[in-house]
Order: C-alpha cells, then sequence, then structure tokens
C-alpha cells in the first residue's frame, strides 16, 4: 500500500463499509502499489509523465486508488485553487509535490477548478488488476474539461448558456464562432466593424475562448476577454487553417460544399468555425451529432448591442456584481424551464430589427394574454419540463448517465399536453411550435421498460436496467440472488451445524469470505470440511470448498450483471442517440413556447400594451414605465411619463433636473420599452409606438460607472469614439450625466459636439441627454430639433419634493443644496451654503438665463461656476476671481493614465482653446 499510505489526511473516505453484500473487486490499486518500487522514477511516475506530455496545457488529474492526483507545478496550482495540502511524493531529494482530491468528490473539485478557468485531463484506471505479465495497471486520459466545453450539469448553470467561442484576426475583418455544446447553439459572425463583432462575442459571456497562435497572452483583446470573464485558450496554425475548417465544417455537416452552409464570405467566420469544431473533437471525443445547425449572427439582422450599452442599461447582470437580481431579464424573466431561461436571455441580447418579424412574436404573445386560462394550462404542462436541451445533447454526446436517462423519461411525460394545448391556440407562430414538439411515446415507453424507477449515478455498478427488459438478465440476476441468499444463509446453518452460536461468516477485501470461530471457542470441534486459512488476533478463519465455489458463483455473476447490464445500458444509450434530432427540435420549440408564454404571462398581469412597431421615425410612448423599477415593493408609486420623439421634428431631448429627480430612470425605461418591444414583447405603457432602433448607445457619467475602476476619462472617449463612429439615421443614443470624470468644461464641451455632429450627419438619431447642468438646455435654442424637457420638483419652503414628473421646458437651477440636505449634509453646512448663494445669486456677476451668456459663456465664462458648488467649497465674499478654464482642464488629467498620443492630442487641444478663449 506504499503509494497510498499517503492519503490518510482529511478528506479521505473510508472505503465502503461492507453492507449486506461487500464490494466484490478488490481495490485495483492494491496489487499494483506493491510492485511499484519507490524509486526516482517509478513506473508509475513514467506513466504519469507519458501522459502529462500528452496534455501538456492542461492540468492532469492521475487517478491512484481512492484519490485524483495531481503533481509537480499542477499539484501546486491545485492546492491553491482548491485550498488543499499540498503534500510531497517521497521525502528528501526527489521530492515530488502533490496534491489530490478523493474520487468520489471529483465533480465539486472538477467545477472550481474550472470555474477559475483552468483545463483538466482526467486520467483515469481503465482495468482493475495489472494485465498479465506487466506491473502497472493500465490508465487513460479519458475526459477532458475546460470552461467552454463541460457537459456535467452539476458545472453548469441552467440559467446560462456555456459558451465556447474562437476568434479570427484578419487585417480587413473579424470572424467568430460561438458554440454551446449542451445546448446545440451554433453561431457564427464576421464583420469589418471589428469592436462591434467583439462586442457582441462579449455580451454573450463567453466561458472560453480560442485564439489563434501570434496573439500574445499580453495581447489588449486577451485581457479584454479575460476581464469579462473568459479563459483564453491559444491555439496553434493548423486549428484555425481555412482549408482545414473547410474540410472539417463539410465532414460535420456531410455537405458537398461549405458554400452550402451559407457561411460569410471572408474567411474568418469559417476559420473560427473550425477552430471551434476541432477543439470540441478534441476534447468530447464524440461525433457531436447533435450540432445540425450554424447560425449567422449578422450584425445587421439584428439590434447591435455592445457589451457597455447592456451593462448599463442592466439587461441581463447588474452593474453593482453582475449577478441578476434587478436586471430586465430578472423582471422579465417568467419562464418555466431553463431552455426557456436561456432563450430569453438570447433575445434580450438580441432584439429584432423587422417589423414583420417582431409583430409575428407580437401576435403569439397576444395570443396568449388574449386567453389567460389556455395560458395558464400551458405554463402548467411547462412545469414539469426539465431541461431536454441538455439532455439530449448529453446523450449525443455519449456522455449520459442513467440518471440523465431516468430525467429524458420523466421529462418526456408532460410533452403531448404541451403539445395538444399549444395546439389549441390559433396563433401561427404557436401551432408551429406545437407541431415541432415531436411524438416521443415511443421512446418514452422504452425508456419506461428498460431503465429502473432509480437508477444510480455509475454506469458500471450494475442496478440501472429492469430485469423484464432482457431475458438474459433476468438469468443472471437469478443466480446472483441464489449464491447470495446461499451465503446469506450460511451462518444460520453452520452455527446449527456445529453448535458454535458465536460463528460468523464475514467479508475481507484480500481474502473474501470466511467462516470466523473466535478464540474462546478454540477447544470446539470444527468440522472435517474446514479448511484453516488465516489466524486473526480473536478468531479462526476458515473456508469450505463449497463456499469457495458459492463464492465464485457470486463473483462470477455479478461480473457478468455488470457487464451486460453496461452493455444494455450503452445500447439504449445509443439508442437514444439516434433520436437526438428530434430531441433537439422539440427542445427547441419547448423554449420558444416557454418564453412566449412568459412574456404573455408579464403582459397580462402586469398590464402591459402591446406596442404598435413599424419602420417610421416616430417613438412615441405614454405613460410609459420603468419595467424593474415599477416592481419595486416599497410602496412608492411608479409615476409614469410620456416620450415623443420623430425623426425631422423633435430628435434630441436635453432632460434637466436636480440628481435624484428621475432622469436616468427616465432615459432607461424609454431605452427598455424600445428593447422589449423589439424581442417582441409587450411593453410597460398606455401606449407605444416604436420605430425600429438599429442600435442603442449609451454614455453613462463617470459616478455611475466607479465601481468598474476604469480609467473614466478613458472610457467616455472610447464610448463616444464609438457613438460617433457608428450611430446611424436609425440609433437611439443615451448620454447621461455626462462630463464626470474630468472637468465640467470637458463634459459640457464633449456633450456639446457630440449633440452637434448627431444632429448634423446623422439626422434622424434619436439622442437623449440627461444632465443635472442645466446649461446644456441652451442646446435647444441652437439647434432646431433639440428639445427641453425637465423633470419637475415642487419646492416647498426650503425643500423639494421630488415629483419624478417629466415636464416641458428645461430648469434654471440645480437645487444642489436642497439635494444635499436631503442627503444628510450637517445643518450648519446647508444653512451657510444657502447664505452664500444667496450672496452669490445678488452680487455675483453670474448670468443665469440661458440668454444672458453666449456660447462662451458656457465653456468659459464665469456663468460657469455654479453658484452653490463655488458656495459649499469658496471662501465668504468676495468669489475668487474666476479661473481660466484651461487650468481646470489640466488640473483634472492624470497623466498615468494617458498614453504619449493623448497627452499630445491633450496638449493640443488645451493650445488651442487658450487661443481662441476668454
Ligand atoms: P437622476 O438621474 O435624476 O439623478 P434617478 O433616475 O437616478 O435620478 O432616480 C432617482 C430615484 O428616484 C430612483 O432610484 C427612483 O427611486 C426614483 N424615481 C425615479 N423616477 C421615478 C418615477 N418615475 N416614479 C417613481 N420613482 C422614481
Ligand atoms: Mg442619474
Amino acid at each position: 500500500m506504499g503509494e497510498d499510505a499517503q492519503h490518510l489526511r482529511s478528506g479521505a473516505s473510508p472505503p465502503p463499509a461492507g453492507e449486506t453484500l461487500p464490494p466484490i473487486l478488490p481495490d485495483p490499486s492494491d496489487a499494483e502499489a506493491v510492485s511499484a518500487s519507490p524509486t526516482s522514477q517509478t513506473p508509475m511516475m513514467r506513466q504519469y509523465q507519458e501522459w502529462k506530455r500528452r496534455y501538456p496545457d492542461y492540468l492532469l488529474l492521475f487517478r491512484l486508488g481512492d484519490f485524483y492526483e495531481a503533481f509537480h507545478e499542477d499539484a501546486r496550482v491545485a492546492a491553491r485553487t482548491l485550498d488543499i495540502t499540498l503534500t510531497s511524493r517521497q521525502k528528501g531529494e526527489g521530492a515530488i509535490p502533490m496534491a489530490g482530491v478523493p474520487h468520489h468528490a471529483l465533480d465539486v473539485y472538477l467545477a472550481r477548478l474550472v470555474r477559475a478557468g483552468l483545463k483538466v485531463a482526467i486520467c483515469d484506471q481503465v482495468e482493475s488488476a495489472p494485465a498479465k505479465g506487466r506491473q502497472l495497471i493500465r490508465r487513460e486520459v479519458v475526459r477532458l474539461v475546460t470552461p467552454g466545453t463541460v457537459t456535467e450539469a452539476g458545472l453548469l448553470d441552467g440559467r446560462l448558456n456555456n459558451f465556447l467561442a474562437a476568434l479570427w484576426r484578419a487585417p480587413d475583418h473579424v470572424g467568430i464562432a460561438l458554440v454551446d455544446v449542451t445546448t446545440a447553439d451554433f453561431w457564427i459572425g464576421e464583420s469589418t466593424d471589428a469592436d462591434g463583432l467583439v462586442e457582441a462575442l462579449l455580451l454573450r459571456r463567453p466561458a472560453e475562448v480560442l485564439l489563434p497562435p501570434g496573439v500574445s497572452a499580453d495581447d489588449p483583446l486577451a485581457a479584454r476577454l479575460r476581464s469579462a470573464g473568459a479563459a483564453v485558450t491559444l491555439r496553434d496554425a493548423p486549428s484555425f487553417g481555412l482549408r482545414e475548417a473547410e474540410d472539417r465544417l463539410r465532414a460535420h455537416f456531410r455537405v458537398a460544399a461549405v458554400e452550402g452552409l451559407g457561411l460569410p464570405r471572408q474567411g474568418g467566420a469559417l476559420r473560427a468555425a473550425g477552430a471551434v469544431l476541432a477543439y470540441l473533437q478534441e476534447t468530447q471525443q464524440s461525433p457531436l451529432a447533435h450540432l445540425t445547425r450554424i447560425q449567422t449572427l449578422a450584425l445587421e439582422d439584428h439590434l447591435t448591442l455592445d457589451e457597455g450599452a447592456a451593462r448599463n442599461l442592466e439587461l441581463v447582470e447588474s452593474l453593482q456584481d453582475r449577478r441578476s437580481a434587478g436586471t430586465l431579464l430578472w423582471a422579465m424573466d417568467r419562464t418555466r424551464t431553463s431552455m426557456g431561461g436561456r432563450l430569453l436571455r438570447q433575445w434580450l441580447l438580441r432584439p429584432l430589427v423587422r417589423p414583420r418579424e417582431i409583430g409575428e412574436r407580437l401576435d403569439a404573445v397576444a395570443a396568449l394574454a388574449e386567453a389567460p386560462a389556455l395560458l395558464a394550462e400551458l405554463r402548467e404542462a411547462l412545469d414539469g419540463i426539465g431541461d431536454l436541451m441538455r439532455l439530449a445533447s448529453r446523450v449525443a454526446l455519449g456522455v449520459a448517465t442513467p440518471r440523465d436517462l431516468a430525467a429524458l423519461r420523466a421529462t418526456l411525460g408532460p410533452l403531448p399536453a404541451l403539445r395538444e394545448r399549444a395546439d389549441r391556440c390559433g396563433n401561427p407562430m404557436i401551432r408551429q411550435c406545437a407541431e415541432a414538439v415531436e411524438d416521443l411515446a415511443g421512446l418514452a415507453k422504452t425508456l419506461e421498460a428498460a431503465l429502473v424507477d432509480e437508477p444510480p449515478l455509475g454506469v458500471h455498478e450494475g442496478g440501472l436496467i429492469r430485469e423484464s427488459w432482457n431475458p438474459a438478465l433476468a438469468e443472471v440476476r437469478r443466480e446472483v440472488r441464489e449464491a447470495r441468499a446461499w451465503i446469506a444463509g450460511l451462518e444460520g446453518r453452520e452455527r446449527e451445524r456445529t453448535g458454535i452460536s458465536s460463528l460468523r461468516v464475514r467479508y475481507n477485501r484480500v481474502f473474501g469470505y470466511g467462516i470466523e470461530i473466535p478464540k474462546s471457542q478454540a477447544r470446539a470441534v470444527v468440522p472435517d470440511d474446514y479448511v484453516r486459512r488465516q489466524t486473526l488476533v480473536g478468531a479462526e478463519r476458515y473456508v469450505t470448498a463449497e463456499l469457495r465455489e458459492q463464492e465464485a458463483r457470486v463473483l462470477g455473476a455479478e461480473g457478468r450483471m455488470n457487464r451486460l447490464e453496461y452493455e444494455l445500458f450503452d445500447e439504449l444509450r445509443r439508442s437514444v442517440a439516434g433520436e437526438a434530432d428530434r430531441l433537439v427540435r422539440t427542445a427547441r420549440a419547448v423554449a420558444t413556447l416557454d418564453v412566449l408564454a412568459a412574456l404573455a404571462h408579464v403582459a397580462h398581469e402586469r398590464a402591459y400594451v402591446r406596442p404598435v412597431v413599424d419602420d417610421g421615425g416616430v417613438l412615441e410612448i405614454q405613460e410609459g414605465r420603468h419595467p424593474v423599477l415599477e416592481l419595486r415593493t416599497d410602496g412608492a408609486r411608479f409615476v409614469p411619463n410620456d416620450l415623443r420623439l420623430a425623426a425631422g421634428e423633435v430628435e434630441c431631448l436635453v432632460i434637466t433636473g436636480p440628481n435624484m429627480a428621475g432622469k436616468s430612470t427616465y432615459m432607461r425605461q424609454v431605452a427598455l420599452i424600445v428593447l422589449l418591444a423589439q424581442i417582441g414583447s409587450f411593453v410597460p405603457a398606455r401606449s407605444a409606438r416604436v420605430g425600429v432602433v438599429d442600435r442603442v448607445f449609451t454614455r453613462i457619467g463617470a459616478h455611475d460607472n466607479l465601481a468598474r475602476g476604469h480609467s473614466t476619462f478613458l472610457v467616455e472617449m472610447t464610448e463616444t469614439a464609438a457613438i460617433l463612429r457608428h450611430a446611424t439615421s436609425r440609433s437611439l443614443v443615451l448620454l447621461d450625466e455626462i462630463g464626470r470624470g474630468t472637468s465640467t468644461f470637458d463634459g459640457l464641451s464633449i456633450a456639446w459636439a457630440v449633440a452637434e455632429h448627431l444632429h448634423e450627419r446623422r439626422a434622424g438619431a434619436k439622442v437623449l441627454f440627461a444632465t443635472h447642468y442645466h446649461e446644456l438646455t441652451r442646446l435647444a435654442a441652437e439647434l432646431p430639433r433639440v428639445q427641453n424637457v425637465h423633470v419637475a420638483v415642487r419646492e416647498w419652503k426650503d425643500d423639494i419634493v421630488f415629483l419624478h414628473r417629466v415636464a416641458p421646458g428645461g430648469t434654471d437651477r440645480s437645487y444642489g443644496i436642497q439635494v444635499a440636505r436631503l442627503a444628510g449634509l450637517p445643518a450648519e453646512v446647508v444653512t451657510r451654503a444657502r447664505a452664500l448663494l444667496r450672496e452669490f445669486e445678488l452680487g455675483a456677476p453670474v448670468p443665469t438665463a440661458p440668454g444672458d451668456a453666449g456660447q462662451l459663456a458656457l465653456f468659459g465664462g464665469p456663468g460657469a461656476t455654479r453658484p452653490e458648488e463655488a458656495g459649499a467649497t469658496g471662501p465668504a465674499s468676495p468669489p475668487p476671481p474666476p479661473r481660466h478654464p484651461v487650468l481646470d482642464a489640466l488640473a483634472a488629467l492624470d497623466p498615468e493614465r494617458l498614453t504619449p498620443l493623448e497627452a499630445l492630442a491633450t496638449l493640443d487641444e488645451l493650445r488651442r482653446r487658450l487661443m481662441s478663449g476668454p
């Protein structure tokens, strides 16, 4: 036991105690351990090295008896990641770092390794004892587990896709592929808009991204992927090869030419698709028969959301902790199945742009929302349906466990009811889904007949298959039962025969069954046919020829039974795999029905309305509400608000009002209503008309974004650049509290310039500006299609009351002191600030009316110093002479965060401002 002796430490489980019947197979490592000599390079370590050489990028877990062990650097990584003890194999000079986990808890530890972004190779014992003439047990890598290719239900989140992605960068375009091997989702995309496509990729939070050689680990792209939570795996050139990709895809999809798959033309997507396929084939060792279709992720077919917009609008992850609570998905997700949950998430991240397609979904939602009784029945039928998609995938991959098949069997049960109910609905889209729910009664019957009610997890220990399923199995089971019964009855029979009441029949791992007679009975006469086998501390152990024979019978029959059951199970699994296509098709239909039913349920329950969605340039919302905030349960009523934007008339709203008035809420609710409408959902409003939007941009001011710890100014610039580069006349642009990351003047200047630019170059684009800098209201005077609105507050004595009501016109005050007071600033500070404010308002040269100061004053004049700001921090009177804005801009710079190029540009900009400034 030399090899395994070191496992006597916490976490090691005792071998299963002898229950009614003790384990039949000896511990495989017993025999081997005895023969492996503890020299510096034992045969076993050579075996280990051999496998490690073949899987150098993987953390190799090597099965030794009851443990999976990692050695050398792998051991250090495992110990660190899993918080387990780092021990060593052999002491002294040849010591090898080692860390191990008990075999029965493998999946728990695997989950943690994979979540940490590691790739793991499981090297298992594939025979129970060394073959004749050899010392070592054969071991093989039987499983590769990587973040993007895990298939075990326990390692996956039912509500999320688990995407493996690949990305290819060519000089003139970028190609991506995304595949979830557990749900058969396979998407590819290609674009000259590299940023846009990378955003589309990041939006889907891939678990693992394959990159071609030449991308170094510190490439900004790799860093970006990692910071979005993806494990980055560098692959070799052939796995991204064009020819290789063609061959691989042709073979997989059984087409004569890849053109038949409708792939984009430039090659990037093809290479990426080839790369994911190659990686899957390598890690899954399966034909991947369930990956039957490839979908294109063409940017122009859908409303484009970048990762920033999805994050700022909190579509599927909250800004605070990336969880789902408080997000749009959270508010809308009333799906009943995991498949539906995943699909709704996909819909939210990929709204449609074609009114006809949107209309089809809206029709379906309307049909269900208008038939609450049918809707309730439909949702009830969905309730019992498990994750058919993932089960089907596991079956197709050949990794389904007996429990998976039992779960599949349970899930097939409610399908006919679902189909029947969906079929009753008159809506074409729902009818289509009903038709796609396949008749799987035959399969359900087979599984029912073959599989026991509650099968075990493992496939090698028997107990899976019903006796009635197979006559040979019934026969061998009978044999096992008889032999076991014989042994079970032996004790009683021998006690009677010998008259020794303390005689016991015992099992021992090494020696098998034996009859034990305590030493205290040593003088008793044992029958002639007893053969002494072993002398123990307190007893003698005997066997009889008959016992030997029956023992062999049990062992033989059990071995045959286990093998036969495994064969029958494998056969069953393969026959189910033959139905993978139909299962996947059914799963997709169930997912769609589930999402439509959930949307209808929400619409019905929360009095949403059906939006009018068309190609016109009008966005008009009456009494719109924020879908998430209106669910708050703290009793405060949500105040609905209107909005109207129309191309050629009003394209930009400047929304002013004090902090906390509701500006951000208002503009987010507009964006969320548009997105909901474009996924085909009803919307929280009294009425809504939505001219389809092709892209939503958000630029959220620094203070809302601080938690991310980015260089705020850089983020602002990047986002602004993206808006100017990509916004079209059909885009919706939200600019919220810009300019906080830098000086006031920077912020205002940028906002102003962006507005002007969009106004002139992208006429039609819908822009919402929210700002507490009331100076921006002057935009309306300068630009024809800009309008001011403000979020009203009521002044009451010295306080303000937030009305959360949006009204025409701008504000001319910031109410900073009142908000500060509400926020709990000490009374004497508030009083002092008020006094100062009055003084400034009376005496200071501060023009407050928009007309008073020209545009220059906005950027540099004394008007830019807001009275309450100066009052809070400055001395009493007289106010300090106005500082030149360039000084402010300089003070706000963070040289360490500027690249040399940015520094140069900034310098140039400052000089320009100085020359033209006041
Ligand atoms: P601002 O952006 O103007 O500083 P927010 O939009 O962040 O203000 O809103 C501040 C808070 O006011 C929100 O968290 C919400 O609690 C409340 N609020 C905003 N709009 C409404 C509304 N229409 N009805 C009810 N409460 C609202
Ligand atoms: Mg705000």
